[in-house]
Parts: structure tokens; sequence; C-alpha cells
């Protein structure tokens, strides 16, 4: 069968690391924060690229303040591992001991009334414990305080992405040749797994198969519901590969749709995804793309159809800031990533959605997913 889609990316350097570990504490700075701190989780990978193998329950912290240098408190027996990170290179290490405060360690390098940007991953019981060594400190969880982060992606962090959108195109590609009609969606759902894997994904986050009624529900995972002839069938799947993430949904039909309405839906939701497409550009609300999406849906009479967002952001997790939802005023900057998934879900009935993941350009947008949004056709 095809190899796998992805070229040969090139592991990120310490140089990239201490980059956004540089940007990091910037934008903290521009925000008012004395400073980070990051507990295992996705920020902690992306700034350091050090993942435990099990979060437990001791204080890993890495300490961004601008009075020192950027620290990674470790227990010492984890010590070995986190200094096996590519980007290790990027900081300095301390480390605690057993029956020794990690908080106390923690603590001293932080100012006794500081206020500080904690990531959303930091356990409640590692926040409590610099609360009670530092009772003068406030925290403001990233989400909140620099939700846009790691909304900007770097050259080898888009190549990443381009990368895993090539391989689960490449899965759809794959999916249009298997038989739909007598099995249930968990094994449609399991075809599309194996796939991923195929092409390239070290991890598999979802494989919805959303069939005939079921397609109505946005989350809708996958169930023991038996395909039927005439079915339209969401399929929304992605993962991570080298560490990035893809997202792509197309809607297809098993066979001629049993409902008639299924070419007319289709064909709106293909209008709308193409007109958000074309709305994006430097300097645009990220709402405005949702907006552009939703008129067309309401002018051709299913806007109360249209229950979900238009997108979410995506990078080393399938979802995260920029959203793309009414209320988000944030400005697109060259570099985002975001998925444009608009769709109308008619409830007993049958759902359609069609999803790409889209990076701004200096110009506009680029697709990161490339198969047709013609309505599939499987048996
Ligand atoms: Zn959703
Ligand atoms: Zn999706
Ligand atoms: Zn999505």
């Amino acid at each position: 069968m095809s190899a796998p889609v992805a070229p040969t990316l090139l592991p990120f350097t310490v140089d990239d690391y201490a980059a956004r570990i540089a940007r990091a504490g910037a934008a903290a700075a521009d925000a008012g924060l004395a400073g980070l701190l990051v507990a295992p989780g996705p920020d902690l990978t992306w700034l350091t690229g050090y993942r435990p193998i099990a979060v437990l329950e001791r204080l890993t912290l890495l300490v961004l303040t601008p009075d020192g240098p950027p620290t990674l408190i470790v227990p010492t027996l984890e010590r070995p591992d986190a200094q096996a990170a590519p980007g290790a290179g990027a900081v300095t290490f301390r480390d605690w001991t057993d029956g020794t405060d990690p908080y106390e360690v923690a603590g001293s390098l932080l100012h006794p009334d500081g206020r500080y940007g904690i990531s959303d991953s930091t356990w409640a019981m590692h926040l409590l414990g610099l609360q009670r060594v530092r009772p003068g400190t406030a925290y403001v969880s990233l989400t909140d305080g620099l939700p846009m982060l790691r909304g900007v992606k770097d050259g080898a962090e888009l190549d990443r992405l381009a990368a895993a959108g090539a391989a689960a195109d490449a899965a759809y590609a794959e999916i249009l040749k298997v038989r739909f009609a007598g099995r249930r969606e968990t094994d449609v759902a399991a075809d599309l797994a194996g796939l991923l894997r195929r092409f390239g994904h070290e991890q598999v986050d979802f494989t919805v198969v959303g069939s005939g009624p079921n397609g109505a529900n946005p989350h809708h995972e996958a169930g023991e519901r038996v395909i039927e002839p005439g079915d339209a069938v969401v399929l929304d799947f992605g993962g991570l590969l080298a560490g990035y993430g893809s997202d792509t949904t197309r809607t297809v039909t098993v066979g001629e749709p049993g409902d008639p309405e299924v070419r007319t839906v289709h064909g709106i939701v293909r209008e709308a995804q193409q007109a958000a497409f074309e709305a994006v550009r430097p300097g645009v609300p990220a709402q405005q793309v949702d907006r552009v999406a939703r008129r067309v849906i309401t002018e051709a009479g299913y806007g109360e159809f249209f229950i979900h967002r238009t997108g979410h952001g995506i990078g080393v997790t399938t979802h995260e800031p920029p959203y793309v939802v009414e209320g988000e005023v944030s400005p697109l900057v060259p570099g985002m990533c975001f998925s444009i998934e608009p769709g109308i879900y008619l409830p007993g009935r049958f759902g359609v959605r069609i999803e790409d993941i889209v990076t701004v350009t200096a110009d506009g947008g680029r697709r990161f997913n490339n198969t047709s949004h013609d309505l599939g056709l499987v048996s």
C-alpha cells in the first residue's frame, strides 16, 4: 500500500526552544505578569520538549522570570529524564529530593507579591503549595492571561502541521475504498485510526463516524449503529504527527443519499466553508471568519442548525486558541493555524460538516487539508 506521506522533519533545536522561552517571557512582561510557571502539559512540551512519561504528584515546574535564567524544577530522581529533553540546553535545572519541600524551592524564585501566569495543566495541589509558601502571590491561567502564547507558529511548526494534514488527507483517500454499508460505526472508526497511524501519526485523538441521525450531533464519536445504504456519514478524524495536530472532516454518502436534502445542505456547507476561508487574512478578527460562514448558512435558511463554533486553533494540541467564534476579537496574525468547520445538523435526520486546517499567510490563508470538498461516495 501507499508509503507514509510525512517528509523528513528535522528535530527542533535548542535555539528553537530558547527562542520560544524568550518570546514567552516577553509576552508575560507585556501582559504585566511577574513571570510564568509551567507544569507538564502542552505548554511545557512547546517550551522545552520535555514530556514526562507519567505525570505524578511530585512537582515539576518551569519558572520563567526576568530576574534569573529559565529554571526547570524537577524531582532529583527524574532529573536525568528531564535533561534528555531536546530543549534541556535552554534551561537551568534545580532539583529537589524526597522529604524536602519543593514549593520552597519554587517560592524562592518568586516575588512575594508577584502576579504570575500559570499553565492550565498545573495541578491544584501545586498551586495551593505555592500559595502556602508565598501567600502574597497571585495567579492567572495562561488561557486567560496569555491565550495566544502558542498561537503563532514558526516555520518548523508549520512544516509539522502541513505534514499532519497531508497524512490525514491520505487517510481520507483510503477510507473511501472501504465498505461502509452493513458495518458498525466503530468498525469504520477503527479503520480510520489504523490509517492515521499508517500514514505517520504517533497518536490518534478522535475518529468520529456519525452515520444517519448520529451525524446531527457534532460531538458524536462512533457507536454501535450499523451503517445503512443511503446514509450520510460525517467523518472527522485527527491526532498528532511529529507532535503536531491534524483534524479534518468530510461528509460522505453510502450510495445515493436516501434523503434528497443531503445534497442541498452539503452544497450550502461547502459554500460557507469556502467563503470563510476566503475571509482569512492578517488583521481580520477571528470572529469575522465565523460571521462569514454563519451568514452563508443563515441566508440559506439553516442558521438555527449551525449549532457549533466555526473553528479552533491547533498546534501541539488538537484544540486550543485562537477560537473562531463570535466574541473572539483577536486579529489574525500570519502563522496562526485553526480549523474552519462549518456544519448543518438536522436533528433525527443527518449532519454535514466540512473541515480544513488553515494557516494565515501574509496575504490570505493556506489550507493544510486539500482533499475534494465534493460529497464523498462510499459503498
Ligand atoms: Zn466541537
Ligand atoms: Zn474535527
Ligand atoms: Zn476541529
